[in-house]
């Protein structure tokens, strides 16, 4: 497999586009490239916005960004948009996305668009609407409802790095912990099993739909 490389230069300010539904969904679904660009790209400025995070979820939500991206996060941007309901007040929805165009920035992270979550796909198709000539890539959430995929593009990591993600995952969102599913396991099991896939030195990797990019 022939390897890309992001085409910056380490010691340039680059902007990268965090988008997530819920709190804790930039962080399962790209958390540990998020780590890996940030030591990757020390200037990085990741621009985190959450559309749903109220309460104890916000207060997560801004220990998760802090854990992940560091000294170069940028917010977060928390709205309170209703969990569930996002669809149905797409009027709003779409507002707030035309708020993000200054960013321009050279990565999006985002929902895929065919999330079984109707959150996660619309904020997928607004992703889309709204950067039009940008790259994106739409990460993965493992769920209850089963919407698992073969994505295509694989971002290798070490194992100490996928190691931290789910350290700070399980740190930061504690009001998860009481689903069945947000454990130790799922992550790593999800993480090993996309390294096997790509074939990573470590054995682990976050992977990624990507529809469309130049050469
Ligand atoms: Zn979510």
């Amino acid at each position: 497999m022939q390897p890309f490389i992001f085409p910056w230069d380490p010691g340039h300010e680059v902007d990268i586009l965090c988008i997530g539904a819920h709190s804790d969904d930039i962080e399962i679904g790209c958390g540990g490239t998020i780590l890996r660009l940030v030591s990757q790209f020390p200037k990085a400025a990741f621009h985190w916005v959450v559309f749903n995070a109220t309460g104890i979820r916000a207060d997560e939500a801004r220990h998760g960004a802090r854990l992940f991206a560091g000294t170069n996060l940028r917010g977060p941007h928390l709205k309170q948009f209703q969990d569930g309901f996002m669809p149905f007040v797409g009027a709003e929805v779409k507002a707030a996305f035309e708020e993000l165009k200054p960013i321009s920035p050279k990565l999006i992270f985002t929902h895929n668009r065919k999330d079984s979550h109707q959150d996660h796909r619309f904020l997928a198709e607004l992703t889309w609407n709204t950067f039009r000539d940008h790259l994106i890539l739409e990460y993965e959430i493992p769920k209850y409802d089963g919407d698992m995929g073969q994505p295509a593009v694989f971002v290798p990591l070490e194992t100490d790095t996928c190691q931290k993600k789910v350290a700070y995952l399980l740190d930061s969102f504690t009001s998860q912990q009481r689903k069945s599913w947000f454990r130790e396991d799922t992550f790593l099991s999800l993480m090993r099993l996309r390294g096997m896939e790509c074939n990573a030195p470590s054995g682990y990797a976050e992977a990624f739909y990507c529809r469309k990019f130049t050469l």
